[in-house]
């Protein structure tokens, strides 16, 4: 069955002892199995502390991040690529301190606006570096998600199509792609025939609302997302991302452009999102068990 996990800003901007203590005691008290905890700043996770409270409260954990300018491995010049590639191995390094499964967001690229498409050389770069992050990474048990973002906060993977052309040429099984229905719903023609198409590549999935609030009080259509989690046979993370001018994280809250609130109260909000997922999710795999289509886990072979 899919974990599901909720983002550390629902709760907190920041992880001081204390923020990092009541985001993991909330996630835990609501029944969530994980807190993916975002690592933009590696450096400002206490591992030891993390995992002392992850264990004391029998929460799973993963880790996300978007590269910047100064370590974006997409890049041409030498020197950002080998900086974005230290970057990426410290954050496995507190990946595998604090026991997380999961690396996930924009590995690939720097998460910004770019000016210019990328480049053949700037690409083959960055799964050159993700290679090497990948197969480290399956030394500790970790699997890599490479986050499907719009296209104004990357330039080198905007539909699910691209990110499995472009896991594949990672080649390894570890190096999975990453799906968020928030920026699905940007780019995607079709948000169900893309959640099966990436079939078995699917390797992490974020749930969020167009407006990034309170699901369903935007525009997505989620039963069709949840349709396409069933039939793709989908049994990963589902981490549900929320953000309001509530809860703020100066750099995170910046680069996503989280001007409005859209929320005040994290429990509300979090609680509201487990049983939406969990209800859509149940109702998805009974239509699909009793579809005629093999049910869920058979119908792709090699899985
Ligand atoms: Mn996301």
């Amino acid at each position: 069955m899919n974990k599901l996990g909720v983002h550390a800003l629902v709760w907190v901007g920041g992880w001081s002892h204390d923020e990092c203590e009541r985001a993991i005691a909330q996630t835990a008290e609501l029944g969530f199995d994980l807190i993916e905890i975002p690592a933009l700043d590696p450096s400002s996770i206490d591992a030891v502390f993390t995992r002392k409270m992850l264990d004391r409260y029998k929460l799973g954990t993963t880790l996300s991040l978007g590269l910047d300018a100064s370590t974006d491995i997409s890049s041409a010049d030498p020197d950002t690529q080998a900086r974005g590639e230290a970057r990426l191995m410290q954050v496995l390094s507190v990946a595998r301190d604090i026991g997380a499964t999961h690396v996930c967001g924009i590995l690939y690229s720097a998460l910004q606006k770019y000016f210019e498409p990328p480049t053949d050389a700037g690409i083959a770069g960055s799964i050159a570096v993700l290679r090497r992050v990948g197969e480290s990474a399956a030394r500790h048990g970790i699997t890599i998600g490479l986050e499907v973002v719009n296209r104004y906060e990357s330039n080198v993977l905007n539909t699910a199509a691209q990110a499995v052309a472009f896991a594949r040429r990672v080649g390894l099984p570890n190096v999975k792609v990453h799906l968020d229905t928030y920026h699905m719903n940007i780019e995607e023609a079709d948000l169900e025939s893309a959640l099966i198409d990436s079939g078995a590549m699917l390797g992490y999935f974020h749930i969020g609302e167009s407006g990034r609030g309170y699901l369903g009080a935007g525009n997505i259509d989620f039963d069709r997302v949840f349709r396409g989690l069933a039939k793709a046979g989908y049994e990963g993370p589902i981490t549900f991302e929320s953000f309001s001018s509530a809860v703020v994280n100066k750099q995170l809250s910046g680069m996503l452009g989280i001007w409005r609130n859209l929320w005040e109260d994290s429990a509300d909000l979090a609680r509201h999102a487990k049983g939406f997922i969990e209800h859509r999710l149940k109702a998805a795999r009974e239509a699909h068990a009793r579809s005629g289509f093999a049910p869920s886990g058979e119908s792709f072979s090699g899985r």
